[in-house]
């Protein structure tokens, strides 16, 4: 059974494998190579992809897109309340936790994050099932470089709910550069920049090729940087331009909102190759007409804020990998983002003139190095991935909050992984019997001011002067990135594990196993729903053969009227049941009941 990569992406999705030598991006049954990250729901029906991104601006509240923005964030997270404000879709907080509620037929659904983006995975792995001709479910997802523990593990769980076996997870950039060394196949060493650009999020990584090894140097990046941003800048702009010309405001009004939103994209994209585009958009709001014009210039000027951060950490990245950019031999464009030209005019500016490497798919490198990984985890060996090596490393330092309030650091960040350390440590009062730790990532002096992961305490500590109780904490990062802590004392060897599903927002495993039980619950459904509809075509079908035969057929007259009052009668029954369709045994009832008559 072949393991798959998924490059799960804020925007666009990509499912690639590897197989007879070689990687093969896998394409959707519309035929195209990458799936939009998009989900909706109408009268029971759930689609995913291209049709549901069809559907945003009419059924906006119905359609989920962007939910990587989501996933691994709390409520409160400034981007999250920033983000909702610009969606068709509804938010709500439930214990801190974002949730999704849609309105499928007449009932509703509760989502959170994690099942979103599963669906989306699932819909990734029947494209992949139904080009291999087989069942698969390990797996290989991507995942922005600088995700942090919680990201990382929400995207894990949505993995699971998904049906998939996660056998690993590569930071995208890493994945791209895996793509660019397989396909130069040279020996030589070179130091190579991935920019990574997409809808939602940044990264830059540095990576020394040598051959199939790749080796991380640094990484860096923004989680919530993107085309996306880019449509929101234009997005207000034209919602003050529309209020300053008609005194209409329509940023309460969500279809109004979804319909400037997506003019907008297709704006930004236009002005990628040309230097004015129009948005024109007939009764935006109140009937009103929105007509206007936008050039490459205005563009650029309204989001050069975005463009200085994203090269403010390509140069600390730089700077944290120890190289010079004399010493950079390639710099590799991935992600959707980097076919605007100011970017591109910034990079190699920044670079000196270096040539931008444009020889690898920007839309695909991310699955395409997914899928050599995916390989290269399993057993089988392939000349095409002889010596293959890859080493990455941690974007953020992993520590435990200190007795002061300071971060005391463990793991430093850039570190490579797979990694475990021991830190020992000891009581700060005499005769303390429990001792709780926190952890944290980030990289701030006090440990409040990083990102909190997780608390847990370890009791029935022998009472003893301070310092004198003491023992061992294990931190440990596995291939994935995703952190395991393990606390020993040290005279009773008491120990206690982690669980840093205690972190706010994090999925139990009873809820995990509660959601693969709703994602198994929805898939009847979809095929259920499928089933009816082949029925309904099946149907419709044989109405219309036998309407065209029954001239060519020896028939009296009667037999023959009777047939036609027969398919007639069915035709219009087909017509009034267009949207909901009836159970499939009702339609294979009419289908008899027309053969009856036929013979
Ligand atoms: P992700 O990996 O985050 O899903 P992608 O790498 O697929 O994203 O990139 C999607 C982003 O690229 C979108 O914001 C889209 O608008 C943007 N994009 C695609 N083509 C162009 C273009 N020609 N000019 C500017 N932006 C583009
Ligand atoms: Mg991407």
């Amino acid at each position: 059974m072949p393991a798959i990569g998924i490059d799960l992406g804020t925007t666009n999705s990509c499912v690639a494998v590897f197989r007879n030598g070689r990687v093969e991006i896998i394409a959707n049954d519309l035929g195209n190579r990458v799936t939009p990250s998009y989900i909706s729901f109408a009268r029971g029906e759930r689609q995913v992809g291209e049709a549901a991104k069809e559907d945003s601006t009419e059924n906006y509240e119905n359609t989920l897109y962007q939910i990587k923005r989501l996933i691994g964030r709390t409520y409160d997270d400034p981007s999250v309340q920033a983000d909702m404000k610009l969606w068709g879709f509804t938010v709500i907080n439930d214990d801190n936790k974002p949730k999704i509620p849609v309105v499928n037929s007449s009932k509703g659904d509760l989502f959170c994050p994690e099942q979103i983006s599963a669906m989306i995975l699932e819909e990734m792995k029947n494209t992949a099932e139904a080009f291999l001709g087989e069942t698969v479910t390990d797996a290989v997802i991507t995942v922005p470089a600088y995700f942090n523990d919680a990201q990382r593990k929400a995207t894990s769980d949505a993995g699971v709910i998904a049906g998939l076996n996660v056998i690993g997870m590569i930071n995208e950039p890493t994945a791209a550069a895996v793509a660019y060394g397989l396909d130069r196949q040279s020996e030589n060493e070179r130091n190579v920049l991935i920019f990574d650009l997409g809808g939602g999020t940044f990264d830059v990584t540095i990576v020394k090729i040598t051959g199939h090894k790749f080796d991380v140097k640094a990484t860096g990046g923004d989680t919530h940087l993107g085309g996306e941003d880019f449509d929101n800048t234009l997005l207000e702009y034209f919602v003050s331009e529309f209020k300053q010309k008609h005194g209409e405001d329509i940023s309460e009004n969500k279809r109004a909102l979804n319909r400037l939103r997506v003019a907008c994209e297709g704006a930004k994209r236009k002005l990628s190759s040309t230097t004015q585009a129009k948005v024109q958009l007939d009764a935006l709001q109140d009937g009103y007409d929105f007509r206007s014009n936008i050039s490459r210039a205005k563009f650029e000027n309204l989001n050069y804020n975005f463009f200085e951060r994203v090269f403010d950490t390509v140069k600390n990245t730089l700077s944290d990998s120890g190289l010079k950019k004399e010493n950079i031999d390639d710099v590799v464009l991935v992600g959707g983002s980097t076919r605007i030209p100011k970017i591109r005019e910034m990079l190699g500016k920044y670079f000196d003139n270096i040539e931008l490497k444009r020889t690898i798919n920007p839309d695909e490198a991310v699955a395409y190095g997914a899928a050599a990984y995916a390989f290269a985890l399993g057993s089988d060996e392939d000349p095409a991935l002889k010596g293959f090596v890859l080493e990455d490393v941690i974007p953020l330092s992993i520590g435990i909050r200190m007795y002061d309030g300071t971060m005391g650091f463990v793991i430093p960040r850039k570190t490579k992984i797979p990694t475990k350390l021991w830190e020992t440590w000891h009581t700060s009062e005499d005769n303390q019997t429990t001792v709780s730790f926190k952890i944290y990532e980030g990289e701030r002096t006090l440990a409040e001011e990083n990102h909190f992961l997780g608390e847990f305490t370890i009791s029935g500590i022998p009472p003893a002067p301070r310092k004198k109780g003491q023992g061992n904490v294990l931190l440990e990062i596995n291939a994935c990135g995703i952190l395991h802590v393990k606390v020993i004392e040290k005279i009773t060897k008491n120990s206690n594990e982690i669980t840093i599903a205690g972190a706010k927002g994090r999925l139990s495993d009873s809820e995990i196993k509660r959601m693969v039980q709703e994602a198994v619950k929805f898939r009847k459904r979809d095929q259920e729903l499928k089933q009816r509809s082949d029925a309904r075509n099946a149907l419709e079908d044989y109405a219309y053969t036998v309407k065209e035969g029954v001239d060519q057929k020896h028939l009296t007259r009667q037999q023959r009227e009777s047939i036609m009052s027969k398919v007639t009668e069915i035709l219009q029954w087909l017509d009034i049941n267009m949207t909901e369709l009836p159970e499939r045994s009702e339609i294979e009832a009419k289908k008899r009941e027309l053969e009856r008559v036929v013979e």
